[in-house]
């Protein structure tokens, strides 16, 4: 027990369990905001662990914590500030209940019911003198959306990632999280691998059975820790690495200069294409889920290059009708 409260931090005054208060308020699931419920304290400390070390100095931000299991766990190891977001007002008293206990911990806990989508960091965290942690067992529904809003303001550097140390702990699904992870070659390769991977370091945890959830999902979930890296891979503009990589990615079991391809308008996309790989040593007959980060990024070094001096191209879209295909 002794090494239980040290591997999870302070204890916190006695509480009644989580499955106890969401029976007592009555807080079913909504399908709608994704909601499936963790009330295992174990499983809920080991998400926390997953981030790291935690100091008194730095500040955590969950994204729903819904009835407050991991939110528990994240006050036990006692940062500075605790900043929750969650869209359902219906947490209200179980969130309040914690309150209390943060305060005689002296942590600062503020709540917002908001949106995670539209809630603006930079604002809450004005400075940056303290290191920040994303932690969250992700609503379905929104964690691709976020990932990727995430990585665009790791881009700019700004929003939670004004310094370079802002990692993030998140669930996903289990199948989502391979494809986060996926090695180059591998199965689960896509465009989601290949953008987690260009602004950050993404180690899977572990995976937590769909049963440990209630009600419980269709699939299992996966414990992801994204470490951003400290030498961003580019320093391309985030929309164009962003539209390079969709399209590579766009027909992904075929040669990936097909989906490189419709970068370009019809008339002349052969000749450009070819010319680009062979700028960029690239082979153009390696399948999208076989390239690396790097040759991606050199994939989108030379379209950059090329739309520098064709800027019409930019504006290119492959799926617009055909007489509007420079707009
Ligand atoms: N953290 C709790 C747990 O582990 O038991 C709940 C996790 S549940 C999968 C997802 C939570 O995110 C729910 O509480 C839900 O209301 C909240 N949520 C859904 N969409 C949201 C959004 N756009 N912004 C903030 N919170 C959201």
């Amino acid at each position: 027990a002794a090494a239980r409260v040290l591997q999870s931090g302070m204890r916190l005054p006695p509480l009644p369990t989580i499955r106890e208060l969401v029976k007592l308020y009555k807080l079913q699931a909504m399908k709608q905001l994704s909601q499936n419920f963790l009330m295992d304290e174990r499983l809920t400390d080991k998400i926390v662990k997953s981030a790291g070390r935690i100091d008194h100095s730095d500040i955590v931000l969950e994204v729903g914590p819904g009835p407050g299991g991991i939110t528990r766990s994240i006050l036990r190891r006692q940062p500075q500030r605790l900043i929750l977001v969650e869209k359902d007002e219906r947490f209200g008293e179980t969130l309040q209940l914690l309150r209390e206990c943060a305060k005689p911990l002296n942590i600062q806990l503020d709540t917002y019911y908001d949106d995670i989508l539209r809630f603006n960091i930079e604002h809450h965290v004005p400075d940056t003198t303290q290191r920040l942690h994303l932690i969250g067992n992700l609503p379905f529904a929104i964690s691709t959306r976020l990932l990727i809003n995430w990585y665009e303001d790791l881009a700019a550097r700004r929003g939670a990632f004004r310094r370079n140390d802002t990692c993030m702990t998140l669930t996903f699904q289990k199948e989502v999280a391979e494809r986060i992870c996926a090695p180059v070659g591998g199965e689960q390769r896509c465009r989601l691998s290949v953008m987690s991977q260009i602004w950050t370091e993404p180690v899977m945890k572990f995976i937590i059975p769909g049963k440990a959830f209630v009600p419980k999902p269709q699939v299992d979930v996966g414990v992801v820790k994204l470490i951003p890296l400290k030498q961003p891979k580019t320093q391309l503009p985030f929309p164009l690495v962003e539209r390079v990589v969709r399209h590579i990615f766009s027909m992904r079991q075929k040669y990936c200069r097909r989906g490189y391809g419709t970068l370009f308008p019809q008339e002349g996309r052969e000749e450009v294409t070819q010319n680009l790989f062979q700028r960029a040593e690239v082979q153009d007959t390696l399948r999208s889920f076989e390239l690396s980060v790097e040759q991606c990024l050199r994939l989108a070094e030379v379209y950059s290059e090329h739309i520098a001096s064709h800027p019409e191209v930019e504006k290119y879209d492959y799926r617009a009708p055909k007489n509007a295909e420079i707009l």
